[in-house]
């Protein structure tokens, strides 16, 4: 999966996000001293517990492999980490106390049966409702409100992916209606949102590869998985964090031609890699990923290219945003999307190996 820093976003970061894979490096020494003045430049990720952290975090330190960083929070959480509830990454320095504030406030919303007014919220902290609002904003990206939403959002996918039937899930998840479930599940329909998802089984195939261990995961229509570059237990946790309620069962002789497939893909760059796929995703991501396996290996694209040639030019944010999202790395070829000034803008497996893959498709 890709983790870009769109062209169009602020850049106080720049200097460290273009310097491509020294961008690793760097960060590793910053976070590895626990050096807090580099708050806000990066972020790190751990892909044994999908957590991520600011620098300064104080807690243990894992190892150097097994971090990934990522240029902001949000392109974390869209490779799918979560935020430490120690450092807690997306505040300033100077509101580490008054995350604090905002957890209440969080809290208080996930215990609600309905969602309480800002007022109420506000009271509860003794802050103003505007000073309220701007702090948990702030921290959270969301108002009250929007946060409410996306947790009943949560809490619907939740249900649904344990086997509630639609309406019991919905209900259960503090929606009036089905048509609210219904938008809250992104245009899927809840009936795909299930397939988070109980009764379904993913079969795994592990193999070794230049690039360390690959683990291709694929249900009964197709292949769902494919993750690289990581320990196995590192893979096989992002597996079960993106299907939390699939039966996942090691099937090599299931799996042989796929995996197959994907090992004479790295042997054999320029010749593409194509597989039956089975993709969740919102009607958009989907767009996005067709768009990413229509670029023929040995070309790039940017991400500006990428949303004009969607037909919407202004949704390069949210192309990245898809791009991180991808679930099969190397099937949905992400990694031949490059920023607008040539930098290769990091990637889910590392720099290293995405620069490594555009020159092996680049060769012959
Ligand atoms: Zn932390």
């Amino acid at each position: 999966m890709l983790t870009p820093r769109t062209e169009d976003a602020p850049m106080p970061r720049a200097a460290l996000a273009r310097t491509g894979s020294l961008l690793d490096d760097e960060a590793w020494a910053a976070f590895a001293a626990r050096d807090g003045s580099q708050r806000g430049r990066f972020v790190a990720g751990v892909i044994t517990t999908g957590i991520y952290c600011a620098p300064g975090c104080p807690a243990r330190l894992p190892r150097r492999e097994n971090f990934r960083f990522f240029a902001s929070p949000e392109v974390a959480e869209a490779a799918g980490f979560r935020a430490c509830r120690r450092c807690v990454p997306r505040a300033a320095p100077e509101a580490t106390a008054a995350a604090a504030v905002v957890r209440a406030v969080a809290d208080a919303i996930a215990a609600a049966e309905e969602t309480p007014t800002l007022a109420d919220l506000a009271a509860r902290t003794g802050y103003s409702p505007f000073h309220l609002l701007r702090l948990f904003k702030g921290a959270t990206g969301l108002t009250p409100r929007a946060y409410a939403a996306a947790l009943k959002g949560r809490r619907l996918a939740e249900g649904l992916s344990r086997g509630e039937d639609v309406a019991a899930a919905a209900f259960g998840a503090g929606f009036g209606s089905l048509r609210g479930a219904y938008a809250a599940t992104g245009g899927m329909s809840p009936g795909r949102a299930r397939r988070g998802g109980h009764g379904e089984t993913i079969r795994t195939a592990l193999a070794d590869t230049r690039f360390g261990p690959l683990l291709v995961g694929a249900t009964g229509r197709g292949v769902c998985f494919i993750g690289f570059a990581e320990p196995r237990d590192a893979l096989e946790a992002d597996l079960r964090r993106r299907f939390p309620a699939a039966t996942v069962v090691a099937d090599d002789v299931a799996l042989a031609a796929h995996l197959a497939a994907v090992l004479r893909y790295l042997d054999a760059p320029r010749r593409g890699l194509a597989l039956p796929l089975d993709l969740l995703g919102t009607a958009f991501q989907k767009r996005v990923w067709d768009a990413l396996r229509a670029i023929p290996p040995g070309e790039r694209r940017t991400y500006s290219d990428v949303a004009m040639s969607l037909g919407k030019p202004d949704a390069v944010r949210a192309v990245a945003t898809a791009c991180a999202r991808n679930p099969v790395s190397l099937a949905v070829p992400c990694h031949r999307v490059i920023g607008k000034d040539g930098g290769l803008h990091g990637y889910r497996w590392g720099l290293a190996r995405k620069r490594a893959l555009l020159e092996a498709e680049a060769a012959e």
